[in-house]
């Protein structure tokens, strides 16, 4: 169960379609003054080095972050983006990624707080050795649960601000990911109406996985969108990753324009072969 190390993966496409919509859904929720809390359900290690053992074995951030490194020609969404991995490599060379916890923690003011779940024994150490380095503020204003984000992240909804965001980031390796995270989506809902849910998703060849997009679209809420962005044909093995989404449930207004910029350059940069393709769909009241 606990194979799962994202530390092969950062910085591959996934990463970059997921921790460029963050970056900018932390952006819009920073135009207010109003404090805000970030629950974190699957947060990983926090921080990656790209020429450690785990990212180098395969160097899926080659294809990813990689691509994006150095262009000066980007969209605004993907600029804001780089400019944040750049924050991490100060010297112009791409070898330190940040996870989800450290985006979140870049953008946040003190006055607003973020909570990260990492069931992974192994994750959640190394997460909160990293967190240690950091100042007092951050320290202070995040909490680390070693336990299951899914359970967790109930009880602490609704936040006390009434302004939240929930990341949903499960690696799907358990296919009871797929249904867990729809539940958690719909409970989310229950506790907490007006908050913001960010779900990651593979696009892998897998009859779950389609059938949790479906459910999350056919949810009775007034406000989504969702994004997807295929680098590849299906393995014809039926196996591997072969694109991503994101299904944000309440997101920022300006979200859709961003996208609806910046995908088709993102789709062409990031294009294995021919069959490369994004989707942007969006319910709004
Ligand atoms: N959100 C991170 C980021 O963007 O940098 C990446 C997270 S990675 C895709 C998924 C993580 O969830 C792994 O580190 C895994 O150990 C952890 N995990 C798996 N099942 C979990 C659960 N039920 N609750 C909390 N963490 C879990």
């Amino acid at each position: 169960m606990f194979s799962y190390r994202h530390a092969f993966h950062a910085g591959n496409h996934a990463d970059v379609l997921k921790h460029a919509v963050l970056v900018q859904m932390l952006d819009y929720f920073n135009r207010k003054d109003a404090p805000y809390w970030v629950i974190d359900t699957h947060a990983g290690a926090g921080l990656y080095a790209l020429d450690g053992e785990w990212a180098s074995k395969n160097a899926e951030f080659e294809d990813g972050i990689g691509r994006l490194w150095g262009r000066e020609d980007l969209p605004a969404l993907l600029a804001d983006y780089v400019r944040e991995i750049e924050r991490y490599n100060p010297n112009g060379r791409l070898r330190h990624y940040p996870g989800s916890p450290w985006l979140t923690l870049d953008a946040l003011r003190d006055r607003d707080r973020l909570r990260l779940f990492e069931m992974h024994p192994t994750e959640s150490g190394i997460l909160a050795g990293n967190l240690d380095k950091l100042d007092r503020v951050n320290l202070r204003q995040t909490t680390i649960y070693a336990t299951d984000g899914f359970e967790g992240m109930k009880a602490l909804l609704p936040p006390p601000t009434r302004r939240g965001m929930v990341l949903i980031d499960p690696s799907y390796e358990d296919k009871q990911d797929y249904r867990r995270t729809l539940t958690a989506v719909k409970e989310g809902i229950k506790r907490f109406a007006t908050g913001t849910y960010a779900v990651w998703y593979p696009l892998v060849q897998r009859r779950e996985a389609t059938d949790m997009v479906r459910g999350l679209e056919n949810l009775q809420i007034k406000n989504w969108l969702n994004v997807s962005l295929t680098v590849k044909k299906p393995a014809s093995e039926g196996f591997g990753l072969h694109g991503s989404g994101m299904f944000i449930v309440n997101p920022p207004w300006t979200l859709h324009a961003a996208l609806k910029e910046a995908m088709p350059f993102l789709t062409k940069l990031l294009a294995q072969d021919e069959r490369a393709a994004f989707t942007l769909k969006q319910r709004a009241d």
